[in-house]
């Protein structure tokens, strides 16, 4: 806990971390929201008086299950599969899925309590959700990860719906399995109906919902960068990770003239000083969707440099893009950003600074852009395949991005309203945490003792 909290953080963390033992990602996020809270609560007893901290922090429903499958050899093998039901104050509960070992109660409680403020703030009516599997899809046939995803679905139809909970993808959870869950979905309960998002595009998905994410996020930092007339032309950007958000990331940044250099994986990462170029882009994009291979391919390709084990934040960049995963850029990594002249960080990822990261871009007063914000993209426009699939129509290409880019815009402004301090700094994590909370908490008194 940062020697920052107030009395009132400190007593409440105490009670949280001893109610939900061993989930330091679910701690470290919600201690982030209390910390910005702090002061604003003490503004608006209200919320205290209504206990809404207490109650925003305990998920309305967690759904824990077995997922046994049978691989190619035969052998059986299970899996645990979860549903956390955070929030629907203002609508059905709405989040990815995750497929990766490192998934766990803790981890999916943190995704799913940023779920929260996230889909709040994208003005879109969605309540927060989150879920998956400690299932690794990496190194597993299609039809493997075909019958898993049948066996997670057996068990979460009946806990979801149109109206009631819509997941989505996240990291190990893209086109092919959302495929495989909505198919089975379909069959037991025989209906054609707007389930899940980021589905393909002829059987109910919404054009752009692939980019999302990755535009949305440069569509942020271009609204950052604009608080200080500047803008992404001529400016070198590192991004972290290789899927689908890192993919859409560097295809915006290559549109609005910058030049990212790097990317990553859990094995290493690539510099790449000429910049990745549209084409090199379609060779990653083959190399990650189709191949399904690792990013070191990229540099044996393209005979770049490779450094196995580590992240891209020791490379000069005026910008950093993280959109790999949690905790990916540390205390020391953030000094050496900033150090090396880096005047913008924007997460596309769910919590990729670590707090003493945030705490170092903040003291440096550079812009930062959290996640819970700037990746909102991809579920605005998730929210904006609901629409479409209530309305049984589909919208153009044109349409849904001009849609993301108000919501975008909207997201900063939020951010500002709330984040902007007396010495005009703007602190987006406390614009973020305030805005998003404001619009829940009204909507949970307006309903009672939810
Ligand atoms: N997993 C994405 C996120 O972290 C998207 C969720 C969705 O589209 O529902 O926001």
């Amino acid at each position: 806990m940062s020697h920052t909290s107030s009395l009132n953080t400190s007593a409440f963390m105490a009670e949280l971390m001893a109610k939900n033992p061993a989930e330091p990602e679910f701690h470290q996020a919600v201690h982030e929201v209390v910390e910005s809270l702090d002061h604003f609560l003490d503004e608006n007893p209200k919320y205290k008086h209504a206990r809404i901290l207490e109650r925003i922090t305990e998920p309305e429903r967690v759904i824990m299950f077995r997922v046994p499958w049978v691989n190619d050899k035969g052998e059986m093998r299970v899996n645990r599969g979860y549903r956390i039901e955070m929030n629907s104050a203002i609508g059905p509960y709405k989040g990815g899925l995750r497929f990766h070992p490192t998934v766990n109660l803790g981890i999916l409680k943190f995704l799913a309590f940023e779920q929260v403020f996230k889909n709040s703030l994208t003005t879109l009516p969605m309540g927060g959700g989150k879920g998956g599997s400690d299932f690794d899809p990496k190194g597993k046939s299609d039809n493997e990860v075909m019958r898993f995803c049948q066996s997670f679905m057996t068990e979460l139809y009946r806990h979801i719906g149109p109206n009631t909970d819509v997941p989505a993808g996240d990291i190990g959870v893209g086109g092919r399995e959302i495929g495989f869950l909505y198919g089975q979905y379909k069959r037991i309960v025989n209906e054609f109906t707007g389930v899940l998002t980021g589905k393909g595009l002829n059987w109910g998905g919404s054009l752009i919902r692939p980019e999302a994410t990755g535009y949305g996020n440069v569509y942020f930092a271009q609204e950052m960068l604009n608080t200080l007339g500047e803008s992404f032309n001529g400016k070198t950007v590192l991004v972290s990770g290789s899927g689908n958000v890192a993919q859409f990331t560097v295809e915006k940044v290559n549109d609005l003239g910058g030049k990212v250099v790097t990317l990553s994986d859990s094995s290493g990462y690539i510099y790449d000083p000429d910049g990745i170029s549209p084409e090199k882009l379609k060779y990653v994009m083959f190399l990650k969707n189709n191949k399904r291979g690792r990013i070191k391919e990229y540099a044996d390709k393209y005979g770049v440099k490779y450094v196995e084990g580590q992240r891209p934040w020791g490379e000069k960049g005026d910008i950093a893009l993280p959109s790999a995963t949690q905790n990916e850029i540390n205390e020391t990594e953030a000094i050496t950003l900033v150090g090396n002249g880096c005047k913008c960080v924007s997460e596309g990822a769910n919590m990729p600074s670590t707090p003493e990261a945030i705490e170092i871009f903040i003291d440096k007063g550079i812009l930062f852009g959290p996640g819970k914000a700037a990746n909102a993209g991809g579920v605005a426009v998730s929210g904006l395949e609901m629409a479409q699939n209530s309305m049984r129509l589909n919208w153009t290409r044109e349409e849904v991005d001009k849609r993301l880019q108000l919501i975008m815009h909207s997201i900063h402004k939020t951010c500002c309203q709330y984040g902007t301090k007396d010495n005009g700094f703007i602190n987006y994590v406390d614009g973020a945490n305030i805005g998003g909370f404001v619009k829940v908490a009204d909507a949970m008194m307006a309903q009672g003792a939810v």
